[in-house]
């Protein structure tokens, strides 16, 4: 299947730099080559005299008139003139190169400057067109001598030969670095981009009018499911059906990250929605995953040109790993303050029969199943007893009570293993027919464990978009369980709402997380960012003088500046940082995979908003304003883990106190040497502010 046949194209490329010369700028040229007696042009198939095709002089027989030259110049070696059936004047340079074919350039489309008005004559009556039109289309063409159209063949001809000659080797250079310092530019641009349809649109346009590729169609794997769907981005319909994850890992087989091509006789197998004659297709892969495929049909691409589309697909998958990344990082935020809306529903449920459909029906939101069901062990441990239900009726759900050990749920709760099954007919773990009262046959089952012992089951089902849970599924769903489960330890002792504010991971003041969210938060994140080697930063962040202002302004005042700093924060803060109420007048923000560099700007964000923003009675503080200083530090390199961490975040932010508070200082700089450094507060004491 792999073929250099489209990608060995250098003397495509010849053409392009031909192109560039002013003594050819009349002449429309092509390229032809002769292989086992037959004459193929490469490239598009329009007449060089495109005006007239339209009138239909010649365009079935003018090919034959350049095969015919082709052919004679092949043979004799030679440049030649030759003129076409409509009188036009063409020339045939033939040119040779080591891997088998014979190749000819071919210029024409140019007439002689006086109109041979009898040939005219003749060809209008013979083909019975109207012969003004065509005398008028004639007359637009541009007109040489046919001495000039022998210097141009000649000169062609003496290029061509001179290839070693470096006028026209440093043009292809010169064109080649051209291009790549445009594709550069374009690439540093894709950084912007921050959402996958963005960048299709942006990929779109990068194609067609960097490239000119005619057809394009894209694939990639959303993350949800097994199967890639196959887009149009140029010039096709939008959707082209899908492709399996087999079917593509099997046309970029392991390792591979070359492009690949397609041949006829494959094309129904790959792609059975697209008529074209062959297909180039560039893995979209970062390292050693592969995430799609880009597909441009009936093209020949150079090969300097199939690198640099490469250098844009390699790009545009490191993009989509960001995005999802992300995105992973967007649904943990959307989780835990899910989970935190939870708990308050639930120190307000007044048994425990509301906590465990809570637990269920966040469950089911969050991973987006429709069905699904609480199951918990009985006293006697042999049992296992639906305790509540979603997408089916209560009694139905009752009537199917489980033994431990065995069926699916009995399973889970006896090996305390969590069970994600894709397909329950094909997975050898289960391996059974799948109930019809199941739309799909992929779904999740995990323990849940109460002071290290499973106490019951939960189980989704029914992905409302018909897709298959994911591994990303499977971990969102541990992380929810085990905070579940902690809520049932404490209610075991007790179900009032009291001891359930123990244990709320909000602070009841600002309505942030708290502190001991932050830790278990924190300890996750590291541990994901160490799998995925990202790093992780936090902020400390602490109010300036907040003691004077409290026995200025009294601790109800104090109360409300906490508050109104908590809103602030959370507010400049970006979708997938979490902010939360380290104790007193401190609070610690997660930038889960933010570089050193990124979080300046981050924090320096926030410490502007809070210096901006008005406060009651600020003008008698020490600074003149209500300021917040910030420590920053950075995993893996300044701590990996949570005391580590946070005390090097705690050493940054008292050289920040030191060096005058109202600055950003972070631990790996000195207080005075940041990238973003913040401005001397006393400067913009005189501006107006807005008032609390
Ligand atoms: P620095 O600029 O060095 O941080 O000085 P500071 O005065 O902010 O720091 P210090 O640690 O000396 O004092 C912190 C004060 O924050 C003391 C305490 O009364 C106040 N505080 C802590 N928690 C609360 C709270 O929940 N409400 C109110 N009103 N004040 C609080
Ligand atoms: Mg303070």
């Amino acid at each position: 299947m792999h073929s250099d046949e489209s990608l060995a194209c250098k003397p495509l490329e010849l053409l392009e730099i031909l192109r560039g010369y002013p003594f050819l700028e009349k002449f429309d040229l092509a390229l032809f080559y002769e292989k086992d007696g037959v004459v193929t042009r490469l490239g598009t198939v329009s007449p060089l005299c495109g005006v007239l095709a339209r009138n239909l002089v010649c365009i079935e027989k003018c090919e034959l008139s350049y095969e015919r030259a082709v052919k004679l110049a092949l043979s004799k070696q030679k440049p030649m003139v030759f003129s076409c059936r409509a009188g036009l004047m063409n020339f045939a340079v033939p040119y040779q190169v080591a891997d088998g074919f014979r190749y000819c350039f071919v210029g024409g489309g140019v007439r002689n400057p006086t109109l041979d008005l009898f040939l005219m004559e003749k060809l209008a009556k013979s083909d019975r067109i109207d012969g003004f039109a065509l005398l008028e289309e004639l007359e637009r063409l541009p007109a040489a001598a046919s001495q000039e159209v022998k210097d141009a063949a000649k000169e062609v001809s003496r290029l061509l030969g001179g290839l070693g000659d470096e006028s026209i080797q440093a043009r292809l250079l010169e064109k080649s670095v051209e291009m790549f310092r445009t594709v550069r530019g374009i690439l540093s641009h894709m950084e912007s981009i921050s959402n996958p349809e963005d960048l299709m649109g942006f990929l779109s346009e990068t194609l067609g009018i960097l490239f000119d590729i005619p057809r394009v169609a894209i694939g990639f794997k959303s993350g949800l499911g097994n199967d890639v769907p196959l887009r149009g981005l140029i010039g096709m319909v939008k959707n082209l059906g899908t492709c399996t994850e087999m079917q593509l890992s099997a046309l970029f087989p392991l390792g591979d990250t070359g492009p690949v091509l397609v041949p006829e006789k494959q094309m129904g197998e790959h792609f059975p929605a697209v008529v074209a004659e062959r297909a180039l297709c560039l893995p979209i892969a970062s390292e050693d995953q592969l995430l799609g495929l880009l597909a441009i049909f009936d093209d020949e691409l150079k090969y300097r040109d199939t690198l640099l589309v490469g250098m844009i697909t390699d790009r545009v998958a490191a993009k989509l790993l960001q995005f999802r990344a992300e995105e992973s990082h967007r649904l943990e935020a959307t989780l835990a303050g899910k989970f935190v809306s939870v708990l308050s529903t639930i120190s307000l449920a007044e048994n425990r029969r509301d906590l465990y459909l809570s637990i269920l029906e966040t469950a089911a939101d969050l991973l987006q199943a429709s069905s699904g069901s609480l199951m918990l062990i009985d006293e006697n441990g042999k049992n296992l007893r639906i305790e509540s239900v979603l997408g089916m009726s209560l009694q139905l759900a009752r009537s199917m009570s489980a033994r431990v050990g065995r069926g699916i749920a009995g399973k889970v709760a006896e090996s305390g293993e969590p069970l994600l099954v894709k397909d329950i007919e094909q997975d050898a773990r289960v391996r059974i027919p799948n109930r019809s009262r199941f739309k799909t046959k992929s779904f999740i089952s995990i323990p849940l464990r109460v002071k290290g012992s499973v106490i019951g089951v939960l189980n989704l089902s029914d992905k409302r978009n018909g897709a298959t849970f994911s591994e990303a599924d499977l971990e969102h769903l541990t992380t929810v369980a085990r905070h579940a489960c902690v809520v049932l330890e404490r209610t075991e002792f007790s179900e009032k709402a009291a001891q359930l504010e123990e244990i709320t991971l909000a602070d009841p003041l600002t309505g942030l997380f708290n502190r001991r969210f932050l830790e278990q938060r924190l300890d996750e994140e590291l541990n994901r960012c160490g799998r995925q080697q990202q790093s992780v930063t936090v902020l400390l962040v602490d109010l300036d003088n907040f003691k004077v202002y409290n026995e200025l302004c009294g601790h109800a005042a104090g109360d409300v500046v906490l508050k109104k700093t908590a809103r602030l924060l959370k507010s400049s803060a970006r979708q997938m940082d979490i902010v939360t109420r380290f104790g007193g007048e401190r609070f610690c923000i997660i930038l889960p995979g933010t570089s050193k560099q990124e979080s300046f700007c981050v924090a320096e964000r926030f410490r502007r908003e809070v210096e901006r923003a008005g406060f009651t009675h600020e003008e008698n503080l020490p600074l003149g304003r209500l300021t917040v200083s910030i420590g920053i530090a950075t995993a893996p390199s300044n701590g990996n883990d949570f005391h580590s961490l946070m005390g090097s975040a705690d050493v940054a932010l008292h050289r920040a106190k030191l060096s005058g508070r109202n600055r950003v200082v972070h631990f790996d700089f000195p207080a005075n040497a940041n990238p973003a450094a913040s401005a001397p507060v006393f400067r913009s004491l005189g501006e107006p502010k807005a008032r609390v």
